[in-house]
Parts: structure tokens; C-alpha cells; sequence
């Protein structure tokens, strides 16, 4: 349980983290169907070739890129979670209270700077 956070820092980084939620819900959604976009584009133009070498790099960038924001999505998910509960602004490493410059800056920090460094 926090209390070094005031209501309106709460309600700032509420709504921070829900931007954020949405924000990476749409790149996750375009990147996803852009890939699968890729992948039928590749299908009608090389339908008698043997084209896996070709459609790998980019169906690679695509896979990276979605698990980078799923990864993100997810962290900004547990934080809105853990904000809702009241669990949220302490290092889960060390227990001290994670100061708002930090959450202001990284709104998901899960760690204090000395712990995460
Ligand atoms: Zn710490």
C-alpha cells in the first residue's frame, strides 16, 4: 500500500497509462493486420516461386515489433491494475516508495532507479 502519491499524481498517471494502453492497442491491431496484409500481397505476386526467404525479414520485424508493444501493453496493464488496487509507486524490489519524477517519466516502473539500474 502507497500513500506517497497525491490524488490528482494518481488520477495524472491514470490517465497517462490508459493513453498509453490505447495508443499500444492500435499499433499492436495495425501491425498485425499489416502483416497479414504483407503476406497476402507476397501470395499473389509470387504464387509460383518459392518466396520464404523473401517474406521472412519482414515477417520477422513484424513479430519483434508486436512482441515489443505486447510486452509494453502488458506492463502498462499490470500498472493500471496495480494503481486501481492501491498496490502501485512501491519498488517490488525493495520496497521504498518510487517517486513521481521517475512515474511521471516511466508511469509502468515497477522498480525504484537503484534497483532497476
Ligand atoms: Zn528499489
Amino acid at each position: 500500500m502507497s500513500h506517497h502519491l497525491t490524488a490528482v499524481q494518481k488520477a495524472w498517471l491514470s490517465t497517462e497509462l490508459e493513453q498509453r494502453e490505447r495508443h499500444l492497442r492500435g499499433q499492436l491491431e495495425a501491425h498485425l493486420h499489416g502483416q497479414s496484409r504483407v503476406d497476402r500481397a507476397h501470395e499473389v505476386l509470387h504464387q509460383d516461386e518459392d518466396d520464404a526467404a523473401q517474406r521472412r525479414p519482414e515477417r520477422a520485424v513484424a513479430a519483434a515489433l508486436t512482441d515489443r508493444e505486447q510486452a509494453e501493453l502488458e506492463a502498462v496493464t499490470q500498472a493500471i491494475e496495480r494503481l486501481r488496487s492501491d498496490r502501485y509507486g512501491v519498488c517490488r524490489t525493495c520496497g521504498v516508495d518510487i517517486p513521481f519524477d521517475r512515474l511521471k517519466v516511466q508511469p509502468w516502473a515497477t522498480q525504484c532507479v537503484p534497483c532497476a539500474s
